[in-house]
């Protein structure tokens, strides 16, 4: 089988469920550490990015819990936890 498919229409693919429990926020205050702007460019879903004003923020449907982010920036400046169960991602490409 040829792999056909590039990375966004694979990662459109997978279904997230979202809930209340929003499960990774920038800490208060932190939206211009620079320690941050690592997340967007490691973060494979694309979720982080730069606003006008220089700070961080986040986009949290899509995630894909794989935690390059957290390892990336550290939990000065993230908290990072996992969804509830039966929300979050559910990948469906293997
Ligand atoms: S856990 Fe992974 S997909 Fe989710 S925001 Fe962090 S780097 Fe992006």
């Amino acid at each position: 089988m040829t792999d056909t498919l590039g990375l966004k229409a694979k990662l459109g693919l997978n279904v997230f469920k979202p809930n209340e429990h929003r499960h990774i926020t920038i800490k208060p205050g932190r939206e211009k550490d620079p320690r941050l702007k690592r997340a967007v460019l490691v973060c494979p879903a694309g979720l982080y990015t730069v606003t006008q004003a220089d700070e961080v923020e986040l986009t949290i449907d899509g995630c894909l819990e794989c935690g390059t982010c957290r390892i990336a920036c550290g939990t000065d400046v993230l908290d990072w936890d996992y969804p509830p169960g039966g929300t979050g991602i559910q990948y469906r490409f293997g």
